[in-house]
């Protein structure tokens, strides 16, 4: 049995986003903090995707810190370990790496309505703790297909964010299940070692081409050394990719160029007609996230690469066999099948006073968040990467640092106001919400594709429909108008109601307030 740990704030999770939010909590004075990490080091997505040729499609000077700017990038698009490098320097260097405690998996995270703080269950020890942060990350729950057979087949099977580099592929006969983002990266990195490929195709994804190229010495050192040039570029960068917002949520004409940009590219790189009625996309381009790669056409015309497009029947010992009644030997077997975004098992760990999960409720009501960030009945509860805070456009470290703001500014206000709790009103994360599906049904996410971007219903709670300017916007300073509050047994200050039109009424918890009447105005 572990010890029960009393800490202020805890955050679960140390890849861009709890690490950020440790990072700022300590910089603006919360440092009576512990992040507790499944893993054995910092870096989450960019820790765990290890398979070969993993990348990032964002470019290298706008996919980190703005606090942290790194001029040595090596290129435009930097690889998954020169990230992870990165994060892990980072992290050094920002010295909140004795905040961290490393293989500690969180198994249970509830919240005590009598004493108006959250119970941490870990599997080791228990965290009392007033405010939860929650950097679990979206893309981090491996998604394995439901295949008949599947756990019969006899050879190696793993998904690509758990490659097994203990496998030998050389000359073997591999199949990759999947053609999104990850599967794009893999495919190219092995087809020349293996001795045959199947590469199994559910949708044609678009692809452009990605250009990459590496950085000279010179062009370092002039980041290193001239002031302000790579916030410039990174500026630049930010804004060409702002651009897309313009046809993905607004005026579909506005991705005619990338259309016909995907189009070109991919009738001069595959000649073979079948091949390329093959790859020929169905849907419109932005619905799924664009894919960039200048290798994966070539790939799919190599001798010893196969793209399968019937759809898959089974799994059985020794393959695949396909509804054409085609039967695909196998050596190993890769799933690029993609994450539980809209339906993380995390949520089932998090529980409201009622012992309501996160799981549920969002299974209920639909994945909704207010502002990305906190959700109603789940008082001091911060969720990075939340709901509708995914891009497919641009960086996600942009909009983890928008809430970053936010979660900075809670806090602040808290700590000024003497609050215990703030809590989000459910009508205001309602009519919220509201607002945002309005905006998301009239974008090319909602145009008839399916990806993780979208829940069961069809809705699309996982981006953000707007520019992500606009979120920053949102995110600048907490809206204490937007919660009910409970005050600190030992507040010094009385909480006030600036919001005097909202028809609510706080609900304070029985034992909470009877101890603090006095302390609470009733709004
Ligand atoms: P993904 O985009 O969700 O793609 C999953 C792929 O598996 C799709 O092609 C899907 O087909 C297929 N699939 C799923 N279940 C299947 C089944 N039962 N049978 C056959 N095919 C099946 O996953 P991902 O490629 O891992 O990428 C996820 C996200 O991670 C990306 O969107 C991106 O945000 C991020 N990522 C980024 C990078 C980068 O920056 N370069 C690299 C990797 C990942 P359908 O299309 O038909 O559903």
């Amino acid at each position: 049995m572990g010890q029960t740990r009393t800490v202020d704030t805890l955050v679960v999770g140390a890849g861009f986003s709890g690490l950020g939010a440790a990072i700022r909590l300590i910089q603006e004075g919360f440092d009576d903090l512990v992040v507790l990490e499944r893993g054995s080091d910092v870096g989450g997505t960019w820790r765990d995707n290890t398979y070969p040729g993993a990348a990032c499609d964002v470019p290298s000077h706008l996919y980190s810190y703005s606090f942290a700017l790194n001029p040595g990038w090596s290129r435009a698009f930097s690889p998954q370990g020169e990230i992870y490098d990165y994060i892990r320097s980072v992290a050094h260097e920002s010295g909140v790496l004795d905040k961290i405690r490393f293989g500690v998996e969180v198994t249970a995270v509830e919240f005590d309505a009598e004493r108006e703080r959250w119970t941490v269950e870990t599997d080791a020890d228990t965290y009392d703790a007033r405010v939860v942060v929650l950097g679990v990350g979206a893309l981090c729950e491996p998604k394995l297909p439901e295949i008949d057979g599947i756990d019969e087949f006899s050879g190696q099977v793993f998904h690509t964010a758990r490659w097994d580099h203990r496998t030998v592929l050389a000359g073997k006969r591999v199949a990759v299940i999947g053609t999104g983002a990850s599967a794009i990266q893999v495919v190219p990195s092995i087809a020349g070692q293996v001795g045959h490929l199947d590469v199994y195709q559910r949708t044609a994804p678009w692809i452009l081409p990605r250009i990459d190229r590496t950085y000279s010495e010179t062009e370092r050192a002039a980041y290193r050394k001239i002031p302000g040039l790579q916030r410039a570029v990174r500026a630049l960068q930010y804004a060409s990719r702002e651009l897309q917002v313009v046809g993905l949520t607004r005026s579909r004409a506005a991705l005619t160029p990338i259309r016909l940009i995907g189009r070109a590219h991919l009738a001069m790189q595959v000649r073979d007609r079948r091949l390329r009625e093959a790859v020929t996309p169905t849907f419109e381009i932005g619905c799924k996230r664009i894919l960039l790669s200048n290798t994966w056409y070539p790939t799919l015309s190599r001798d010893n690469v196969d793209l399968v497009t019937s759809p898959i029947e089974r799994v059985t010992a020794d393959g695949i066999v396909t509804a054409d009644g085609v039967d695909h030997p196998a050596d190993v077997l890769v799933v690029a099948t993609g994450f539980h975004v809209t339906d993380s098992p995390f949520f089932e760990r998090v529980r409201d006073a009622a012992g309501r999960t996160l799981a549920d409720k969002w299974a209920t009501d639909g994945m909704e968040a207010y502002k990305g960030t906190t959700v109603s009945g789940y008082p001091n509860l911060f969720v990075l990467v939340g709901p509708a805070t995914g891009l497919g456009h641009s960086s996600m470290i942009y909009m983890i640092e928008s809430q970053l703001n936010y979660l900075a500014s809670a806090m602040e206000t808290m700590r000024e106001r003497g609050l215990q709790t703030v809590d989000v009103r459910e009508a205001v994360q309602g009519a919220y919400n509201e607002a945002l599906r309005a905006d998301t049904s009239e974008t090319v996410w909602t145009s008839g594709c399916a990806s993780w971007y979208l829940d069961a219903k069809g809705n699309a709670p996982a981006v953000w429909p707007d520019f992500t300017f606009a979120y920053r916007g949102q995110t600048r300073e907490f809206d204490l108008s937007a919660y009910r509050r409970t005050a600190a047994a030992d507040a010094v200050a009385t909480v006030t109601t600036d919001d005097p039109d909202t028809p609510e009424v706080d609900v304070v918890p029985a034992a909470a307030a009877a101890e603090k009447s006095g302390q609470v105005n009733p709004q």
